[in-house]
């Protein structure tokens, strides 16, 4: 089972590298959390290049792999604009700041993936008030600054302003700690249950401004987040077990959320709207079951 599931996975990735369809053709979009080298924001960032986004605006508090990212996209989508920022995504400032200079630069924003997100691995015993609080900063306050900033900055290319616009799209990552319980910490589950909360009430709130937001749930996807849990599997001979309770028997891979943000970024996603998706194998559709 375990060589079906890697045989699928490199499936997956070889289709990933297929050529681009012009689905964000003329699009400006802000990306957070796009350092991790294994990451959904980085496949995403790759995968929007690939589709022809005009400019992408690309955030991380840490900027080690930042050039990197920067040098990849522009050697294989030259006419894609890349402006790489070290900054934090619960930063007020900084995040009304990129806005702003979208709008500046390129007089629109249609795209926020509000993807960064940090899981403090405690029990509820070991969970600190330090910690619950900064899992709530990063992870929900950060997708409520980009639904507030991001919607007021997409709100001024409007269709209605009679700019030739075809509406917004604010993404959020969410979890499905954030739907049902999760294995994870107390902290991390509430706050994608936030995640998913801000979601439903903006979409209600922005009604009439053309502007969409979802989240996506990820299942357990093998990312830097959940590297070192894949690595100890590895070690250990005990790889091919995780993921066997997932109604698919597999984890997932970055490129698969990826697939799944480039659906929301673009028209093709017209009339979703104030959705939790969930994207995990149907994990979140399932019971828990003895194997
Ligand atoms: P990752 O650790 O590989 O990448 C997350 C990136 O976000 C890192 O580069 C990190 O530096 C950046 N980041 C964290 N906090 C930041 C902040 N305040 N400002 C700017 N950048 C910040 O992990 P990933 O799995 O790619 O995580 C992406 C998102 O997916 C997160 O929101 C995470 O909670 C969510 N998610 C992941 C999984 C999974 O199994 N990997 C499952 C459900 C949800």
């Amino acid at each position: 089972h375990y060589k079906n599931t890697l045989s699928r996975i490199e499936q997956i990735q070889a289709q990933f590298k297929a050529p681009g369809t012009g689905k964000l053709k003329g699009k400006v979009c802000i990306i957070t959390g796009v350092g991790s080298l294994k990451g959904i924001g980085r496949a995403t960032a790759l995968l929007y290049a690939r589709e022809g986004a005009q400019h992408l605006y690309l955030l991380d508090f840490d900027e080690t792999n930042l050039p990197n990212l920067k040098e990849t996209i522009q050697s294989q989508y030259p006419a894609v604009k890349v402006t790489t920022l070290q900054a934090d995504a619960a930063d007020e400032a900084a995040i009304s700041g990129v806005c702003e200079r979208a709008i500046r630069e390129e007089g629109r924003l249609d795209v926020f993936f509000a993807n960064a997100g940090i899981v403090l691995v405690n029990t509820i015993e070991s969970t600190t008030v330090t910690n619950f609080m900064e899992t709530m900063r990063i992870n929900a306050l950060s997708v409520f600054l980009a639904v507030k900033y991001g919607s007021s900055a997409m709100q001024k290319t409007n269709p209605s302003k009679g700019k030739d616009r075809t509406g917004g799209s604010i993404i959020l990552t969410a979890s499905t700690a954030g739907i049902r319980s999760g294995a994870g910490p107390v902290d991390y589950s509430a706050s994608k249950a936030a995640v998913n909360s801000i979601a439903k009430t903006s979409a209600y709130q922005l009604q009439k401004t053309d502007i969409r937001i979802n989240t996506l749930c990820p299942g357990l996807i093998e990312t830097g987040m959940t590297g070192a849990t894949f690595d100890y599997a590895r070690k250990r001979g005990t790889a091919g077990k995780i993921g066997q309770l997932n109604p698919l028997g597999r984890h997932g891979i970055p490129e698969e959320i990826a697939n799944a943000a480039l659906f929301l970024a673009s028209d093709d996603s017209s009339y979703v709207n104030g959705q939790n998706i969930a994207v995990d194998g149907g994990l979140s559709a399932s019971h828990p079951v003895i194997p």
